[in-house]
């Protein structure tokens, strides 16, 4: 067994050199070996990372809009060439298999593209002659030090939603990556500086509950961009904007798959089997309740159990389809609602929890789990499991099928299979979540569209990327002007009309 490689924060572009208070393990989940040791910021670390980032914010938020541009181009040209070695750095520490973490890599690269647009996206608006010789114009102009702070399952792609926008826009960034497999952000926020980036602006620190809370608490921090669970997303959220920030908080989800009798049963078994599995069902996106309009249910799960037989489960370096948990406690935690669901008398299909895994001794796998007549009543409908667990309820129409998506407190994402447009559409006016998919089951929304959920998968309400990513990390002024002109003298006490 090697020994824990030492995994530290990034400051002013330099990794950092003091002594840790508090550290962390970092595991290698297909082999339940530990790889690093993770050093945990102080509050007071965490001012001082702030302070920097405020330093450097002035000169930044000063820089041209063409040599901010100059500085994405360049970052986003780094991260294409290197999305290979980031991928395979998620790979060792979240254990989702290496194509599907070079995949996040390259998702999060395209909102690096979408923000190379910069000067466009930041263009206003300006009215010639409002009121005589009145032009006014819009402005957008940045917050200062932001805070991004990011889930374990996404450790590439999530922190990418926000950073290269929030940098664009003129902002100074503290990102406080998972503690669970922080090296990939680490490595990606080393590359702001090989591209250009001013020291200052793209820091990181590590850490846990003190850190989020220090950052949460620090008067410079101007807004918030969390991602993770609804418990903290709304602790996030809450104490954020008690103490006047800008917060956006993704939460979790609970996505629903509506298949109706006229879909294509193999088209819908394939993306059952690809949106409940893929990365072990560790994505905010996965289906993990596949709601079945009678009468195709049994059909439908022969299809996904005949799929599911072909699936190999194993160490993700080694290329096979699913790879580990990414810790021990969180496969004990699903294997865990696997029990569970067997003793409130859902059928289990498939029985992930016995099979044979590729490849990585002492990993944390569990392999991918069906259940059949499962009720809304039970756990593993009701809770978020993050893990290979598909669900199926049966139901006896389209009406029943959206009322229980309806009733459901998550409103990440949802995807309806069907042939009939007019029932997609329908599904898609109708649905109270906010991605939906028409016969796609991971609809997430592409950078230059927004992402986010309703309800308890988002508190706030601005999404992450595209434009609403530009308003979140900038403030609108809008500015009236009249150059002075003897003929607009005068003395006039009313409210300012329009004339
Ligand atoms: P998590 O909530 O445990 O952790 C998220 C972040 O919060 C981490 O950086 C962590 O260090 C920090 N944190 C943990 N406990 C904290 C506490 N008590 N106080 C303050 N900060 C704390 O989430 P996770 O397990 O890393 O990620 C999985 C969750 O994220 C799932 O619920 C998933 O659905 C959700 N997620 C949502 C989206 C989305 O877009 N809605 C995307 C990805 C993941």
């Amino acid at each position: 067994m090697s020994t824990p490689t030492r995994i530290t924060h990034l400051i002013g572009g330099q990794p950092w050199t003091g002594t840790a208070e508090r550290t962390s393990p970092v595991f290698n989940p297909a082999t339940g070996e530990q790889t690093g040791v993770l050093d945990l910021a102080t509050t007071e670390l965490v001012g001082e990372v702030v302070a920097n980032g405020k330093a450097a914010w002035e000169g930044w938020a000063e820089t041209s809009l063409a040599k901010r541009a100059h500085v994405l181009f360049a970052f986003r040209q780094l991260l294409d060439e290197r999305k290979n070695e980031i991928g395979a750095l998620i790979t060792a520490e979240h254990g989702k298999v290496l194509s599907d973490a070079v995949g996040e890599v390259t998702r999060g690269l395209e909102v690096a593209e979408f923000a190379c647009g910069i000067p466009h996206l930041m263009k206003g608006g300006f009215t010639e002659n409002a009121s005589t010789n009145v032009d006014v114009y819009s402005i957008r102009q940045p917050l200062g030090v932001v805070t991004v702070i990011s889930p374990f399952n996404f450790p590439a792609m999530v922190p990418m939603w926000f950073i290269p926008i929030a940098i664009a826009c003129g902002n100074a960034v503290v990102l406080k990556p998972s503690e669970k497999d922080p090296s990939a952000a680490i490595a990606i926020a080393a590359l702001w500086k090989e591209a250009g980036l001013p020291d200052g602006i793209m820091n990181v620190v590590n850490g846990d509950k003190e850190a989020v809370d220090a950052l949460l608490a620090h008067p410079d921090v101007k807004a918030v961009s969390f991602v993770g669970s609804t418990p903290i997303a709304q602790y996030v959220y809450e104490t954020g904007t008690s103490n006047g920030k800008r917060v956006q908080a993704l939460g979790g989800a609970k996505n629903h798959m509506l298949v109706l009798p006229d879909a294509d049963l193999d088209l819908a078994a394939d993306a059952a089997v690809n949106a409940g599995f893929g990365s072990a069902g560790e994505r905010c996106m996965a289906i993990s309740a596949l709601v079945a309009v009678e009468p195709i249910a049994d059909e439908l799960i022969s299809k996904i159990r005949d799929r599911m037989g072909k699936l190999v489960t194993g160490d993700g370096t080694q290329g096979p389809d699913m790879g580990p948990l990414v810790t021990a406690a969180h496969r004990d935690k699903v294997a865990g609602y696997v029990a569970a669901g067997v003793d409130e008398g859902a059928t289990l299909v498939v029985d992930g929890r016995d099979q044979g895994f590729e490849g990585g001794d002492g990993g944390f796998f569990v392999g991918p789990t069906l259940f059949d007549n499962v009720s809304r009543g039970m756990s593993i409908y009701a809770d978020e499991i993050f893990g290979p667990v598909l669900s199926v309820v049966r139901v006896d129409s389209y009406d029943e099928g959206l009322k229980m998506i309806n009733a459901n407190p998550y409103g990440n994402g949802t995807a309806i299979f069907t042939n009939d447009g007019g029932a997609a559409r329908r599904f898609q006016r109708e649905v109270e979540v906010g991605m939906v998919g028409v016969n796609v089951p991971i609809p997430v929304p592409v950078s230059y569209y927004s992402f986010g959920g309703w309800k308890n998968s988002l508190f706030g309400d601005t999404h992450a990327h595209g434009i609403e990513g530009v308003h979140f990390f900038t403030r609108g002024k809008v500015v009236t002007s009249r150059w002075l002109d003897p003929s607009h003298g005068g003395l006039n006490l009313g409210f300012p009309q329009n004339t």
